[in-house]
């Protein structure tokens, strides 16, 4: 495996790779890699013959300073992983590399009502962050597909919309949300949660799951407020939002019949850590 830890380098390696026309998967992360992060290079290296990824704790997608401050770095053991799991090339840039002209007065996307609703509202200038990012990292790599997680729902459709508004020639694969044992949805967050915390941050996805069930029978008002009760009612879980919407705009729904797929979203306060989950109602 290659480790570039700044563009030139990351540059060269690929030049060579290009010139043997090998197909390049990418999957940009920010590190902490746990094997939700592995499953996507799984599928990159099944559907590419080049895997590269990047680790980079992009400053300009966080809305909270202490988040940043907090957030895991474990380097070594992510390089470790990435090797072990058949990843060719990692990109390691210094903020400096993305942001030579420093982290203010970026290029400002506007993704309209994409970004109006949860995560975008709760976060503001989150998506802004993504996308200026990733806009950064696909021109450097150029690959031939993306791979995101589906954990981050909004985030796959505010980087589809990027690609169609770029008109970047990069395939955008999304996929399945890797749980633990319980159901938790994978994070790199996890790791700041107490042990009291982790028990009951599973009570989130077991909830969902519970909600998939009932929305075979019930109205979507129901479901909704099932949920943030459910949620609330755990001690250590303060619900942000929950919200049922279409899959492919985004927008809140009322109806089951609004929606050819409808999906629940939500964010929940676990102590200092905040945890995004969402999963899809099959009726
Ligand atoms: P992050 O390092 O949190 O920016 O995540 C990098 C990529 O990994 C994003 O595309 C995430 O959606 C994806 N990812 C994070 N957690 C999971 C998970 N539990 N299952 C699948 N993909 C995930």
């Amino acid at each position: 495996m290659i480790v570039c830890t700044n563009k030139n380098a990351l540059l060269t390696a690929l030049d060579t790779l290009k010139t043997q026309g090998k197909i390049i998967g990418f999957v940009p992360t920010m590190g902490a890699l746990h094997a939700g992060h592995i499953s996507l290079i799984h599928h990159s290296t099944a559907e590419c013959n080049t895997t590269v990824a990047s680790i980079f704790v992009n400053p300009v997608q966080f809305n909270n300073p202490a988040d940043l401050q907090t957030y895991p770095r474990t380097l070594d053991a992510d390089l470790e992983l990435l090797e072990k799991n058949g990843c060719d090339v990692v990109f390691v840039p210094q903020v400096e590399d993305m942001y030579p002209e420093g982290t203010q007065n970026l290029e400002a996307y506007n993704f309209g009502t994409l970004e109006t609703v949860m995560e975008g509202a709760f976060r503001p200038g989150h998506f802004n962050g993504v996308a200026v990012v990733v806009k950064r990292l696909f021109d450097l790599v150029q690959p031939d597909k993306a791979f995101f997680g589906n954990k981050d729902f909004q985030q796959v459709a505010i980087v589809r919309e990027l690609v169609r508004r770029c008109m970047l020639p990069i395939e955008i694969v999304a996929c399945p949300i890797v749980r633990q044992s319980d159901g938790l949805a994978m994070s790199s967050r996890n790791v700041r949660l107490s042990p009291e915390e982790r028990t009951q941050a599973a009570k989130i996805s077991q909830t969902l799951f519970a909600a998939q069930t009932l929305a075979q029978t019930e109205i979507l008002q129901t479901v909704k407020q099932y949920v943030i009760d459910t949620i609330n009612a755990v001690p250590e879980l303060e619900v942000e939002y929950f919200d049922i919407v279409d899959n492919s705009t985004l927008q809140s729904i009322s109806l089951w019949e609004d929606a050819e797929q409808a999906v629940g979203c939500v964010a929940v306060n676990v102590g200092a850590v905040r945890l995004i989950d969402n999963i899809a109602f099959m009726r």
